[in-house]
């Protein structure tokens, strides 16, 4: 009898840990803290509790600029208890704000779990104070609450609030590319001056600086996304006629060149011209991330939960630093986005989705990894056990995309076992 070798598992088909429990990780009120950054004639109104403004306040850090760009309308106790007409209140707040602050083109009032609780119709209210204030002022809506929502997942909602305010492409326009997901602007000027190098004709950017200067979308729009938690916001950017690329994310040497070639690819750009022109950054790239190596390479690590960024950045440290994934926990996992990603996941990682974070942390502390990357909250009591961590909102905050940071990301992931060792010593 001949012997029948066993099917191979496809990568895509390999198990995932599915948990459903308590969760440790920010609402998605904290997008707000970059995509106000990105949108300069954009204001952020948080409907929401004095929870919401410490939340925001407190991640957003120090004012630096005398006006800032969001504020919470604070829903009291007899709002709650419904002695109050909430909505005649937020029309007042938005009427004192749009008169005193002229300058602000696109007012998103953001829902929070307050608002949700008391099932105040921002949806509506959005849209009566949009007729009142069109065409000076744009008024949109979304939720950052952390009932609906986790962390990264506000920029998901607000890009996706904006997606049916984008102008119709013009049918007889030529194919366009568009970048989406908030990149700090130096990291757009360099993919800009790379796409222009390449040959690309019109590129947008969503969100663009000014949130009033939307891209136009429409059939021939190919979308390349710069981050990979913004499912909804893909699907309604197709549902205006546009075609996502499939790529993996743009972080370290090899993630960039392989989503800037698959672009090119897409727009029919020769691939030796695109290998010519990426070839210094991609160099550049790869002697920074070298620095790093002895440092992170055979080392495990264990990503819980929290950004979405978990799967590319997991790619990354395993095929370009030779870190070891021992489990890669993401709070959505969306395989198709991440399709490009999963396939080079090493076959012995243990993927996870959703959370139940007593069952990850009992994880966590039998696997031992060198390195575990988490929420704030849970930082500190793992490194009370001895364990290594990174936070994982840094990894949000910082500028992590592209050839030119490269280096600093895996920077990021080199610091705490330094700074282990030398406590150490
Ligand atoms: S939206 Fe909800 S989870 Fe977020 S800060 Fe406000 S109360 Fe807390």
């Amino acid at each position: 009898m001949s012997g029948v070798l066993p099917a191979q598992t496809p990568k895509e088909a390999r198990p995932i840990l599915r948990e459903r429990g308590q969760r440790e990780v920010f609402c998605g009120l904290t997008g707000i803290v970059w995509l106000h950054r990105k949108m300069q004639d954009a204001f952020f109104l948080v409907v929401g509790s004095r929870t919401c403004a410490h939340l925001l306040q407190s991640a957003a850090g120090v004012m630096i600029f005398a006006e800032p760009r969001f504020a919470t309308a604070i829903i009291e106790e007899r709002d709650l208890a419904g002695m109050a007409d909430c909505h005649e209140e937020l029309e007042r707040v938005v009427e004192r704000l749009l008169a005193r602050r002229p300058e602000i083109r696109t007012l998103f009032l953001v829902g929070s779990c307050p608002s949700e609780v008391i099932k105040l119709d921002l949806a509506k209210a959005a849209q009566q104070l949009g007729q009142r204030h069109l065409p000076q002022t744009r008024v949109l809506s979304y939720s950052g609450s952390g009932i609906e929502t986790t962390f990264t997942q506000g920029e998901d909602a607000c890009l996706t609030a904006l997606v049916p305010e984008m102008p119709e492409l013009e049918a007889q326009s030529a194919s366009r590319l568009l970048v989406v997901g908030a990149l700090p602007d130096i990291v757009e000027d360099q993919f800009q001056r790379l796409f222009d190098e390449l040959g690309f004709e019109n590129v947008g950017f969503l969100p663009a600086r000014a949130a009033r200067d939307l891209p136009p979308i429409g059939a021939g729009t190919k979308i390349l996304l710069a981050q990979p938690f913004l499912t909804e916001t893909a699907r309604a950017l197709e549902g205006r006629g546009g075609e996502v690329i499939h790529a993996p994310f743009p972080f370290g040497a090899e993630g960039t060149a392989a989503w800037l070639h698959a672009a090119a690819r897409v727009f029919g750009i020769d691939e030796m011209h695109v290998n010519r022109v990426i070839a210094p950054g991609r160099e550049r790239a790869k002697r920074a991330i070298a620095h790093q190596r002895e440092k992170l390479e055979g080392k495990r690590i264990t990503f819980l939960p929290d950004s979405q960024l978990e799967i590319p950045l997991a790619r990354f440290l395993a095929t370009e630093l030779g870190m070891i994934p021992v489990e890669v926990g993401t709070p959505y996992l969306n395989k198709q986005q991440l399709a490009c990603e999963l396939e080079q996941l090493p076959d012995t990682v243990r993927l996870s989705e959703g959370q139940h974070v007593d069952a990850q942390l009992d994880r966590v502390r039998e696997d031992r990894p060198d390195l575990t990357v988490c929420g704030l909250g849970l930082a500190n009591p793992l490194e009370s056990e001895g364990l290594s961590t990174k936070w994982s909102i840094e990894l949000v905050f910082s500028p992590i995309h592209g050839f030119d940071q490269a280096g600093d990301l895996a920077e990021l992931f080199a610091r705490p076992l330094r700074r282990r060792d030398v406590v150490r010593v």
